[in-house]
């Protein structure tokens, strides 16, 4: 059995749903410190994290992922149990193989062999996971992780982030930056009445539907060659008391932006503000910001490594996406790292018969080998 699908079935047979880790940051953790890593344990609140990192000083590429996984859903609806990792069809089936137990034991193989061939490499080179990436909230993961960097003054140059970004074949796509995402919780008070005597009530599902309108067609940014023009949806909107001869007293809505470089929460916040009060609504709106955006831009060394390795090993050239969910690499660019996400195709994950072909398995070893020898080898 080879050494990345070895690994690869041991840490999906632990069974580590967020923020659980079942084992997989021990294990890890063991076999870097055999290999001649420093490892650290850093836990905060319920959730384990693990910096590995090997050399001394000088330029530091790290490779950031997360051992925890999404809940199976009903374990019947598998082909086979999404906790006994299965080869069927040149695919390996089990709740983690791409999303990213894959990308995990890929970095180690790959840091285990490129410090064996190459043991006084130029600059540092590491490794950052946590078992708080697909909770609600990330509190205790890579976010806390980051606060404690910038606290002891460490410094990182280059990021990949091993989350599945490719769409049909190991390389076909590098993302080199993600939107920002923006969420408020809206509530328009009106007046509570019988529908029968509106000019004793205020109607706020009235009154918020102009405003709504408006907010629906604004054209927030035209984007940029990076990014899609920002967008505004709504994903909830509630009032009522269940009774047809009621006007209700409140309206509550849940808003979202994705957003671009070309925008800023800030700006976001004002504007929609700024709208709300035009229609002169009287309304309480809280915000969090979950991500800002971040772009490693054209002519970033990692970036361009990367894609010339796409090419010569995958032989594609891969397509630059700014596109796509939020991932920890939203915590690392703003240290002013350069970040670039490179993974398995994405095209099962969280679902049921989560799975990643062998073939790619077998070669993410060597692309992240290929990155470490050409930024940390020569000169
Ligand atoms: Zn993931």
């Amino acid at each position: 059995m080879s050494y990345v699908l070895d690994l690869t079935c041991d840490l999906i047979r632990r069974r580590s749903v967020t923020p659980e880790d079942a084992g997989c940051l021990p294990l890890i953790g063991g076999r870097l410190v055999s290999a001649g890593f420093r490892v650290e344990h850093l836990r905060y609140g319920e959730v384990d994290n693990l910096w590995a990192v090997h050399g001394t000083a000088g330029p530091t590429l790290i490779f950031l992922g997360h051992t925890d996984v999404v809940p199976s859903g009903p374990e019947a609806s598998w082909q086979s149990p999404p906790f006994e990792p299965t080869i069927r069809d040149g695919r390996l089936y089990g709740r983690g193989a791409a999303d990213m137990k894959g990308s995990v034991a890929a970095m180690v193989v790959a840091l285990e062999q490129f410090v064996v061939a190459h043991p006084d490499h130029r600059g540092r080179v590491g490794l950052l996971l946590t078992s708080d990436e697909e909770g609600p909230t990330n509190l205790d993961g890579v976010r806390k992780v980051v606060e404690h960097f910038r606290a002891i003054g460490e410094h990182i140059d280059w990021c990949v982030v091993g989350e599945p970004s490719a769409k049909e074949q190991l390389g076909d796509l590098v993302r080199v930056g993600r939107r920002g995402s923006l969420s408020g919780t809206l509530s328009v008070r009106g007046v509570q009445g019988h529908v029968a005597y509106p000019e004793k009530a205020l109607n706020p599902i009235h009154a918020f539907a102009p405003a709504l309108a408006e907010l629906a067609a604004e054209r927030w940014d035209e984007g940029n060659s990076d990014f899609p023009p920002t967008s505004f949806q709504v994903s909830n909107l509630n009032a009522g008391t269940g009774a047809t001869n009621v006007i209700p007293g409140e309206l509550k809505a849940l808003i979202n932006f994705r957003y671009c470089t070309a925008s800023r929460a800030e700006d976001l916040r004002a504007r929609t503000e700024a709208i709300l009060h035009r229609h002169g609504l009287d309304f309480a709106l809280d915000w969090n910001l979950s991500g800002e955006p971040f772009l490693t831009p054209p002519g970033g060394v990692l970036r361009e490594t990367v894609v010339a390795v796409c090419r010569e090993l995958c032989g594609i050239d891969p397509e630059q996406s700014a596109g796509g969910g939020t991932s920890d690499g939203r915590f690392i660019a703003p240290m002013g790292t350069e970040v670039v996400e490179i993974g398995p195709v994405n095209a099962t994950i969280h679902k049921v018969d989560e799975c990643v072909a062998l073939q790619e398995l077998e070669q993410l070893p060597q692309l992240y080998r290929a990155v470490c020898e050409r930024l940390l080898i020569g000169a």
